[in-house]
This record gives C-alpha cells, sequence and structure tokens, in this order.
C-alpha cells in the first residue's frame, strides 16, 4: 500500500481539518454562527472544562471539545489547523485583528519590569502600544536598527543596565516600509545569550510583510510568529484579523490569555480567512512576479533616484547572506524615492488611476501611499530620517492586476511629476 504523502499546504487548504460527515456531507465548512454548543451529557460537559481550565492533561487523541465561541469554534479551529501548516508550527491563534494578536503576546510574556528589546522602525500600532501602554505598567523597553551587527545590539542591551531582564526580543523583517531585514538567527542568539533556567527569552516576529509564504521565523529560532492577517492571509481588502503561530507550550499560554481577554476572532472573520487560504499561493506568487516587474521599471525610471526591494539588495552586500538564507522570495512590497520631495511624491499619487491610494497592503488590488505623512506620521522625524523614510518616499503594494496596466499607471504618473 502506498503510504500517506505528505501533501503540501497548498494542496490542504481546501479540506484539511474539515469532516463534511460532520456538517451534512457539505463540502465547504459552514459559518457556525453559534455563541455555545450542546453538551451529550452532564459528563461530557465536565470533561471538556477539565480540558478547558487545564485541570488535568489530554487523554491520548482527546481533543476538547466544543463548550463555547468564545474558547472554541470549528471555524477558528479548522483557520487554525491550516494557518499552522505553512509555517510548520505546532498550533495557530486566531484573532480580531494583527493588533490582538501582538498585544496579546506581548502581555503574555512580558511583566512590569523586564526588558523589551526590539527593531526600529515597528508597525505604528505595535510602536504606540510598547511607548504608551506597556511603558505604562512599567514594561521597559529599548530599539535596534537593522544593520546593526551582533556587537552593536549587545551594546545597546548592556547601556540600559538592564540586560539581565531582558525577556522578549520583537522584531518586524523586513522593516515597513524601507524593506531593511533582520538575522532572525542572530536574535535567537541574543536571547540565548541571556536566557536562564529559570527566565527565558522570547524572539517574536511580525511576518505580515512576507508571510506565510516566504519567510519562516520558527525555522530561524522565533518562538513566535504573528500576523496582520488582514494584509496578504484575508488578501481582499475586506476584513480585519490576525493571527498568533507557535510551539504547543507558547500556544497553549496565549489561547488561554485570549479566552480571557476575549479577543478571538468570529466565526464569520474564521470562514473568511478560509476562504482565503485556497488561493493565499495563487494570489502571493502572481504578487510577487508583478513586483519584480514593477521594481525594474522603477529602478530604470529617471524620476526614481532609489528603489527599496529584496530583489534589488545588491549581492556584495552583508544584506544580501541574510536575504539567501532567511527568504524564499523577493516578496511584494516596495518602495521608491521619487526624484524630489513631498510635492513630486504627492504628484505621483494623486495622478494614479488603476493604483488606489490607501493604507494597508498584501491585497489583489495595488496600493500605494505616502509613509512619512500616512503610516509613519507618528514617528519622531529625527528617527524617520534615520530609517529613510524621506518625503520622497512612496510605498507601494503590487497586486495581481494585469502587468502592463500596472507598468502604464505608475509611467503616466511618473510623467505627471
Ligand atoms: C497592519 C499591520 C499590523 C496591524 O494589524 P491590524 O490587522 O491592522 O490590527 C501589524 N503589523 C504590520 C507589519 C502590519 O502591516
Amino acid at each position: 500500500m502506498k503510504s500517506k504523502k505528505n501533501f503540501r499546504p497548498e494542496s490542504l487548504m481546501m479540506s484539511y481539518g474539515y469532516k463534511p460527515e460532520l456538517s451534512e456531507g457539505a463540502i465547504k465548512s459552514p459559518i457556525f454562527q453559534t455563541s455555545t454548543f450542546m453538551f451529550k451529557n452532564a459528563e461530557e460537559g465536565k470533561a471538556f472544562f477539565e480540558l478547558a481550565y487545564g485541570l488535568r492533561e489530554k487523554e491520548q487523541d482527546e481533543e476538547l471539545g466544543l463548550i463555547y465561541s468564545r474558547i472554541n469554534n470549528p471555524d477558528l479551529e479548522i483557520l487554525e489547523d491550516r494557518l499552522a501548516l505553512w509555517d510548520e508550527a505546532d498550533d495557530c491563534a486566531v484573532f480580531e485583528s494583527g493588533m490582538s494578536a501582538i498585544t496579546t503576546a506581548m502581555l503574555e510574556f512580558l511583566k512590569p519590569g523586564d526588558l523589551l528589546l526590539h527593531s526600529a522602525p515597528l508597525y505604528g500600532g505595535t510602536d504606540h502600544f510598547i511607548h504608551h501602554f506597556l511603558k505604562k505598567i512599567g514594561v521597559h523597553s529599548v530599539s535596534f536598527r537593522a544593520g546593526q551587527n551582533r556587537e552593536q545590539i549587545d551594546e545597546v542591551l548592556e547601556k540600559t543596565g538592564m540586560a539581565d531582564r531582558l525577556a522578549m526580543i520583537y522584531i518586524e523583517t523586513p522593516a515597513n516600509p524601507t524593506n531593511s531585514i533582520i538575522d532572525i538567527a542572530c536574535c535567537r542568539e541574543i536571547a540565548d545569550a541571556h536566557q536562564t533556567e529559570e527566565s527565558q527569552v522570547y524572539v517574536a516576529v511580525d511576518n505580515t510583510y512576507m508571510g506565510p509564504l516566504w519567510q519562516h521565523p520558527l525555522k530561524h529560532g522565533a518562538d513566535l510568529v504573528l500576523y496582520s492577517a488582514t494584509k496578504f492571509i484575508g488578501g481582499h481588502s475586506d476584513v480585519i484579523a490576525g493571527a498568533c503561530c507557535g510551539s504547543d507550550e507558547v500556544m497553549k499560554r496565549i489561547k488561554t490569555l485570549r479566552t480571557f481577554l476575549g479577543n478571538m476572532a468570529s466565526p464569520h472573520t474564521g470562514w473568511l480567512l478560509m476562504r482565503s487560504l485556497e488561493t493565499l499561493k495563487v494570489r502571493m506568487e502572481q504578487q510577487c512576479l508583478n513586483a519584480q516587474k514593477v521594481a525594474a521599471f522603477l529602478n530604470d525610471h529617471p524620476k526614481v533616484t532609489n528603489v527599496n526591494y529584496l530583489g534589488l539588495i545588491p549581492e556584495d552586500s552583508s544584506d544580501y547572506e541574510i536575504y539567501q538564507r532567511q527568504y524564499e522570495s523577493p516578496g511584494a512590497m516596495l518602495s521608491f524615492d521619487i526624484d524630489g520631495g513631498e510635492k513630486e511624491a504627492y504628484r505621483f499619487l494623486n495622478a494614479l488611476v488603476l493604483v488606489k491610494l490607501a493604507v494597508s497592503l498584501g491585497s489583489t488590488e495595488s496600493l500605494a501611499e505616502h509613509p512619512a505623512t500616512m503610516t509613519h506620521a507618528g514617528v519622531d522625524p529625527d528617527h524617520r530620517r534615520e530609517f529613510g523614510v524621506t518625503e520622497s518616499l512612496v510605498r507601494l503594494s503590487v497586486g495581481i492586476e494585469f502587468i502592463d496596466d500596472l507598468l502604464w499607471d505608475l509611467e503616466q504618473a511618473l510623467e505627471k511629476v
């Protein structure tokens, strides 16, 4: 007999984890629009709660029974099983937004007095949470930049005088909007150097920009992978959601806190994301093919002075080695400087016809925005300049449109500059 083949995630997105016989043979999972689930008898209810509250260990092959949709729901469970496949994670938890996935992870693994080391720049919402909320509850933070090596990051840590209290390293790579990259394995080494038997240092990676297809942080030593599922995973600019993947050990803690914060996704959101996952790979691959052509076009254009795209990293730079080791594709996100300043960038953005002027990213339609005055308006102007977020920088998320139509649009908008 043939042994069961190890199917690739893209082959499993249509059916994995769903049993049609439990839903009248429906080929697709229905939306389980219900708040609560009936127990067969009181003994069953007791057994389910014992597991849910960790009062006993799971029996072999026992799964958590359905109780209440804040704790579990079939749409979320099937979606989580499917999402975990891409990162080869033990488990996954989905949330009502990317921010709720990120903040839940930080709240679970950080306590007052701890030190958080993070890369900069970070997504604005994450940055705000660290520097306002976490600060208020006594969690300290310090940042490093892409391009800093192990010695320089160690120096940043030592300068705080709190290196022994390091509890989490949180990074975004590639960084938004400049596409600068950070070595995840190096962050793991730093974490290992600071953890003791009693206190672990967790490495968390926001993989929204490249995942779950093109970067697999767990393989490079991360403990937690976080997503704004609003972006590539959702992929149609019609849903807000988030996800977190990791080992059984960390996910048990994340899911427990999610139960008590009550920030799980709804069954309808779960269903929408399952629908999105069926086309995740074809969408992202087409987006990347288009992005490579757009990057080459912009790179040759006289009115463009600089293009930030992973596919254009020079082979003789130190970043190239990280790129080769950590990424499976140059991705579909790029940013570029238009010759001039804010005025020229605005003229270009206002002239676009097919590409839409909006924040967010990873969707089927191409989106352009001006980081300095939009997504990164809240970042200190000195820091903005330091990170390369200039007045002339435009960020572009490349969609699945016909490539010649996209190039036509970019060309005619650049002509107006
Ligand atoms: C959008 C985004 C988030 C926040 O996700 P929401 O779904 O909007 O809450 C976090 N990180 C990155 C990199 C993002 O692009």
